[in-house]
């Protein structure tokens, strides 16, 4: 059955409170000043780290549903590059997810849960999905979990759909450390067939992740070794967008009706025929990531999070200008793009409806800039792009020392041009310039308690989209 994007957002929500979750509001994609450890919220469990790194204090069995709005471009889950390229990847989704703190239940009821609600609630025909389960790792002895693998044979999902994989895929882990477990993955086969999960799950673009469900019940020390977090918790993610494209049956997440709007809007305004489609798809991500996160407070600037969002503006810039021919200035301006975003977002995220006077504001000075830095450092790249066909980072590093030219527009100009930048001799070059050792990362991979806050203390909005029921934030739980 079909569902608009608001439809499946309540689908799911409503399924959990019927299920004894509470339902939760998203948090700010911007993390709270204490937590050092993330330059966006990244995913759902975000907000609830705390009830897992501090157990003593926050040990209630509780079960705890949401939608989350997560932001994947910088730090441990970096999806920037790949965003465009594929039809499954954003910069901004959606995560849906569901909790269970405490053992509040069990292995199985997790996947049940997971299985009735796609093939029950939603009617996806159950011999499209994959199952992924934890085959074992000899190297860390980290049994395999032949538990999922039953319980998934149990619930009736036949041989040929059930797949082992080993750490990487089937592993979890917060960070370096801190708390991890195994898992398992529903994957959905957009082709279909009846073809058997063994040869396909993660090799194939046409089968895709749909929800990751994790059995948080270990921890990795900082001197790398695993041992038990003395508690079971579950945590879930999945892609709202990839299952919205699987309900509206359609084989993108940009084919949705959340893109519809501005999607039409950027074929609107492009001028180039026939315009280019990773082009449309990185302007359209990139802008519903920027309202998202000006709308949280995130500013551009020169350094972390605010780094990310004049990055991801510069390309959306160059994008819509360079590779669609739309016009300049089409961000910033009264009822134009930014506003499609609104459209479609602001009835689930009122914060996006409020600001957006400002994000208007903030993309038209950061485009004024934008273009002043490109139009006269670019005649400066075509000399120097005459002299050095292939483009070295030694170039890129002479053109920012001597004109001032942010690596970033000269890797899009080069891309322009064909040409990819090597970053190390970019660096190289930077380091014997300026005989400087290179300043140490900014985030913290560590995962200590000091290193995250109280859940409390991530905000959320207090004007909410309002549902059937209460919709309470994690400092009211
Ligand atoms: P993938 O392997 O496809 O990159 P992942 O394993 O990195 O996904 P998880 O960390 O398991 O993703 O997140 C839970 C779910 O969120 C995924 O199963 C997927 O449906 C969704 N998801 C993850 N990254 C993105 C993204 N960049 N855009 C849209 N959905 C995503
Ligand atoms: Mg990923
Ligand atoms: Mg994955
Ligand atoms: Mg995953």
């Amino acid at each position: 059955s079909y569902y608009t994007h608001l439809e499946l957002r309540k689908s799911f929500l409503d399924y959990f409170a019927k299920n004894e979750h509470k339902i939760v509001a998203s948090s700010s994609v911007i993390p709270p000043e204490s937590d050092k450890s993330l330059l966006f919220t990244n995913a759902g469990m975000n907000q609830f780290k705390g009830k897992i790194l501090s157990p003593d204090k926050l040990s209630k069995t509780e079960k705890i549903a949401n939608i989350q709005k997560c932001i994947r471009a910088g730090g441990k889950h970096n999806d920037l590059d790949d965003v465009g390229k594929d039809v499954h990847h954003q910069t901004f989704f959606e995560m849906m997810g569901n909790w269970s703190f405490n053992d509040a239940y069990s292995k199985r009821e997790a996947c049940e849960l997971a299985l009735t609600y796609l093939v029950e609630n939603l009617k996806i025909d159950p011999d499209r999905l994959y199952f992924s389960y934890f085959a074992g790792d000899s190297k860390e002895l980290v049994d395999a979990d032949l538990e999922c693998r039953d319980i998934w044979r149990d619930l009736g999902v036949r041989e040929n759909k059930i797949v082992g994989f080993g750490r990487r895929e089937n592993f979890w882990e917060m960070g370096a450390s801190g708390p991890c477990g195994v898992c398992t993955e529903i994957h959905y086969d957009r082709v279909g067939g009846g073809r058997d999960a063994e040869k396909l799950v993660n090799s194939d673009d046409s089968v895709v992740e749909i929800w990751n469900i994790v059995f948080m019940s270990k921890l990795r020390l900082p001197n790398g070794r695993i041992t038990s977090l003395g508690k079971n918790h579950i945590d879930t993610g999945m892609g709202f967008e990839r299952l919205l494209s699987i309900i509206q049956g359609q084989s993108s997440n940009f084919d949705t009706d959340v893109f519809t709007k501005i999607i039409s809007e950027i074929r609107n305004l492009a001028t180039k025929t026939p315009p280019n489609p990773v082009a449309i798809r990185i302007v359209a991500d990139h802008l519903r990531a920027i309202c998202v996160a000006l709308a949280d407070g995130a500013r551009p600037s020169g350094s972390d999070a605010g780094f990310v969002v004049r990055k991801m503006m510069r390309r959306a810039f160059l994008n819509a200008g360079n590779a669609l021919g739309i016009e300049r200035f089409a961000f910033g301006a009264d009822g134009g793009l930014v506003d499609c975003v609104g459209e479609s977002l602001g009835v689930v995220y009122p914060e996006i409806l409020e600001n957006l006077p400002e994000i208007r504001r903030v993309l038209r000075e950061e485009e004024e800039q934008f273009w002043r830095v490109v139009d006269q450092g670019k005649p400066h790249f075509l000399r120097r792009f005459e002299i050095d066909p292939n483009f070295s980072g030694k170039s890129a590093f002479y053109l920012l020392e001597t004109h001032g030219l942010p690596l970033e527009i000269t890797e899009e100009l080069a891309r322009e041009h064909g040409k990819s930048i090597n970053l190390q001799d970019f660096e190289q070059a930077k380091l014997e310039a300026r005989n400087l050792s290179k300043t140490s990362a900014k985030t913290s991979s560590s995962a200590s308690a000091e290193n995250f806050p109280d859940f409390q203390n991530y905000p959320t909005h207090s004007d909410r989209f309002k549902y059937d029921y209460e919709m309470i934030g994690s400092d009211e739980l």
